[in-house]
């Protein structure tokens, strides 16, 4: 089973009140095809400037994802840089700076067309269409978007998310795009807009998936510290998504069952928590699946009863 993912691969500049780094590996894509590599065949469609380094290159080789599909152009890599505040629940953008992004237009290898599972990270939203419309036969689509798109290109997302199985999205951008306050209403307004399955990630409170009448929530992993929170919602993205390729997963049928669902949302926490142990994606560099499926048992601990 295999998974196209596209969006952005960057460097970050991110500050943490446990520390602060000017330039790392960063993007949501990169998170997104780090985490999903533990479970799947990663293809990763993207654009990086010359400025790229190749250890970065190799880490993402290194983890057996395609990069055939990530381009690299003249001029700079995307550079975004953001700073926490002191509980880490507000983050402030400082930069953001396009560079070969700006002209990102995604063209898939045609190898990855018939993947049976899409990924779109959070990009503009007529991006998204374009990529999903170079795949045919897809059995998952899902996608993830921000207040900035809901603001600004809101017909346009709204276009764009109406073919897709499953939207992820934070729990104030599920109110924005809605205008519902209560989250259930808000997940069957989403239903109305086209995905049939929808994860509103709640940050340090965990994550809750609907899907017609039924919800199912997972706490968010109680770590002792968080590092840096910077892609953990791409890492739940990518554990999500990766389970559901690893298990061969068709929403297209709509024959999938709630409980694999929900072991796919203990997934995505899982490796969202991971992602926020380390700063940038350190965590990933000695990560493996033993200590992935040894936490996702502890998950089990924390809410039988
Ligand atoms: P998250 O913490 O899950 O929201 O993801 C953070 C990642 O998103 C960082 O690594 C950034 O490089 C990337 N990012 C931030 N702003 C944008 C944007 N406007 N478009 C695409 N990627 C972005």
């Amino acid at each position: 089973m295999s998974l196209v993912v596209v969006g952005s691969v960057a460097y970050d500049g991110v500050e943490t009140p446990h520390g602060r780094v000017d330039r790392m590996l960063g993007g949501a894509s990169t998170y997104i095809s780090l985490a999903a590599s533990y479970f799947t065949k990663v293809n990763l469609v993207g654009i990086v400037g010359e400025d790229f380094a190749q250890e970065d290159w190799d880490l993402l080789a290194g983890r057996g994802i395609d990069l055939t599909g990530l381009d690299r152009a003249a001029g700079k890599t995307f550079y975004w840089a953001g700073v926490y505040s002191e509980d880490m629940n507000d983050r402030t953008t400082l930069r953001t700076d396009l560079n070969v992004f700006a002209d990102f237009d995604p063209e898939l290898p045609a190898a990855y067309r018939s993947k049976p599972y899409l990924l779109l990270g959070n990009i503009q939203p007529a991006l998204q269409r374009r990529v999903r419309r170079q795949m045919d036969g897809t059995r998952v689509v899902a996608g993830d978007t921000m207040n900035l798109w809901i603001n600004e290109t809101r017909e346009e997302l709204l276009e764009t998310i109406r073919d897709w199985h499953v939207l992820l999205i934070n729990d104030s951008e599920a109110r924005l795009l809605t205008g519902e306050r209560n989250l259930r209403r808000a997940a069957r307004a989403i239903y109305e807009m086209g995905p049939q399955t929808v994860i509103i990630k709640r940050g340090e409170y965990g994550a809750a998936l609907f899907r017609g009448e039924e919800v199912f929530l997972a706490p968010a992993y109680p770590l002792e510290q968080v590092s840096d929170p910077t892609g953990a919602g791409d890492s739940f993205a990518g554990g999500f998504m990766g389970y559901l390729a690893e298990r061969g997963i068709d929403l297209e049928s709509g024959r999938a069952d709630m409980p694999e669902l929900a072991r796919a949302v203990v997934y995505g926490s899982v490796m969202g928590s991971f992602c926020c142990e380390d700063f940038g994606v350190n965590r990933f560099r000695t990560l493996s699946r033993a200590e992935i499926d040894s936490r996702f048992q502890e998950f089990r601990g924390l809410t039988a009863f």
